[in-house]
């Protein structure tokens, strides 16, 4: 029979979550004499004393809901017991914290990257096609096809040629507040390090997004290369049907693939990776054993000088007080605070606030509410001071633990985290979902033993040990430090890569569209 086991975050604690597969029938008895009174799901939490009507539930050391009825030790706090707590105030935050012993440096780690002529990294070596407006993605995805099939075998370095597609361009408001979100977003993904610094766009000709709007003059600085935006214009008056536009297409393709094709990997250290991470169809494994191991990878990467970006402002929403006093300055904990704000209007003008996050995959994998889940949510980012922060579609200038502020969706997410340059992408699930990137290889991290096993050939790291009692987040942590190394140099595929998945870039537009 197997040991009844539960995991408690912290000694404060008042309740701990069950982790054995398919959870455990009433009357089952601890080895700490704790006997169930009821049934607890797998992933659930259990009362470990009595709480009364109106105290508070405390888990990871936070006040994560008021119990609404008393609730009795050995009970499964259902989610219907658990009052959500009102959003913390973004007024009197912690201030950071100053007398903070620095990360010792982790020094000797090195990957096989490709060097572009910015200074940046690249861990693949893509052509990138951008595209101004949506009109023209049926056209340069069929061209796409047979630059694959045609141009691509002859220049055998070069790893994959993907189009920037996207919903944006035309009939929107395009000198609305917010409009410069989505712009800045596409300007710099087509310079993520994954592209070689090279920037070719097919335009329509009509549409709102002209290219000199999406490349203004200087917004493409390339050192030692002096290079503008390659254009494609669809509407241009030389193309005469279908063929000539494809033809053009290719043309200006293989003259990128050429320059592409004599790029070779050399050893560079590991400060040149630049991670995102973020998780998706969550359970309440997540915080518990794939966002802690993240978070100590996390730790590992920002002590050998990488830059970390961690994103989702609705799931960090509620530990803000965490984030200003881990602020490496003033000025980091007020852009924080901003970001925050700024979201929380965003909301509310949608009639909604923070708690519109949670899925009813979350709830039914044990998370009673945003509260909760922001906190098994912020582990991921470690225990580094946070060293800047990013506006969505801003693009990354430093090393060190960021927050950049996105949505939570994993496609929007994931799509401002390439727009800030990240070179390798770090997703934690605990439901299970098959995300994957074009752009930048995406290591997946299972919550849960069982996940991992019957995903086995779409789950890369397995944190699932954590809660066996079979590996320590230390383990889990290094050994995704350790393969992000292997991803990131080519040694190593993930599954996403191997099967080719990858989900749509998925643009965040806060402005109206016409
Ligand atoms: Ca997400």
């Amino acid at each position: 029979m197997t040991i009844p086991r539960t995991i408690r975050m912290h000694e404060n604690d008042n309740v701990a979550i069950v982790v054995n597969a398919g959870g455990l029938p009433e009357g089952t008895v601890f080895p700490d004499g704790l006997t169930l009174k009821t049934r607890v799901p797998e992933g659930h939490k259990v009362a470990l004393r009595d709480i009364a009507q109106g105290e508070p539930i405390i888990r990871y050391d936070v006040t994560i809901g008021h119990a609404l009825a008393p609730i009795a030790r050995g009970t499964w706090i259902e989610e219907s017991l658990v009052g959500m707590p009102a959003a913390r105030g973004l007024d009197d935050l912690p201030q950071p914290v100053r007398d903070r012993a620095p990360l010792a440096p982790l020094e000797g780690f090195t990957f096989e990257g490709f060097r572009n002529p910015d200074g940046s990294v690249g861990t693949r070596n893509i052509l990138a096609i951008s595209e101004t407006v949506q009109c023209v993605s049926g056209v340069v995805e069929f061209a796409v096809e047979r630059i694959k099939k045609e141009l691509l075998p002859k220049y055998p370095n070069v790893d994959d040629v993907v189009a920037i597609e996207h919903t944006y361009g035309c009939g929107v408001a395009i000198d609305a507040p917010g409009a410069e979100i989505p712009i800045r977003t596409l300007r710099n993904i087509a310079r993520n390090p994954n592209f070689g610094g090279r920037v070719m766009v097919v335009s329509l000709g009509c549409e709102k997004l002209q290219p000199a709007r999406m490349f203004p003059q200087g917004s493409i600085a390339i050192r030692n290369a002096q290079q503008e935006p390659d254009v494609v214009c669809l509407q241009d008056a030389a193309h005469v049907g279908f063929g000539d536009m494809i033809e053009s297409i290719m043309r200006t393709a293989e003259t990128h693939l050429a320059v592409l094709d004599l790029r070779r990997r050399e050893t560079v250290p590991a400060s040149e990776l630049v991670v995102g991470v973020q998780c998706g169809g969550s359970d309440a494994f997540s915080g518990v054993t794939a966002n802690p191991a993240v978070g100590y990878a996390s730790d590992l990467l920002v002590r050998a000088g990488a830059a970390v970006m961690f994103s989702e402002t609705t799931e960090v929403r509620d530990g803000i007080d965490q984030l200003t006093a881990r602020a490496a300055d003033d000025g980091v904990a007020q852009a924080m605070i901003r970001e925050m704000a700024w979201y929380d209007e965003y909301l509310k003008r949608g009639g909604v606030d923070r708690s519109a996050n949670t899925t009813p995959g979350n709830k039914k994998g044990g998370l009673a509410n945003i509260t909760e889940k922001a906190m098994g949510s912020i582990i991921k980012s470690g225990t580094a001071p946070i060293a800047g922060v990013l506006a969505p579609g801003e693009k990354l200038q430093r090393k060190g633990l960021i927050y950049a502020a996105t949505p939570a969706s994993d496609f929007i997410c994931g799509t401002l985290q390439l727009a800030a340059g990240m070179n390798m992408h770090v997703f934690t699930t605990g439901r299970g979902t098959p995300y994957g990137l074009a752009a930048v290889p995406v290591v997946k991290v299972a919550t849960r033993d069982d996940l991992a096993r019957r995903w086995h050939d779409l789950m890369d790291i397995n944190a699932g040990r954590i809660a066996t009692g079979d590996a320590t987040i230390a383990d889990v942590g290094w050994e995704l430090f350790h393969f992000l190394l292997d991803v990131a140099s080519g040694r190593k595929k993930t599954w996403a890569e191997q099967w080719k998945l990858h989900n749509a870039l998925t643009l965040f537009n806060p402005a109206p569209v016409t």
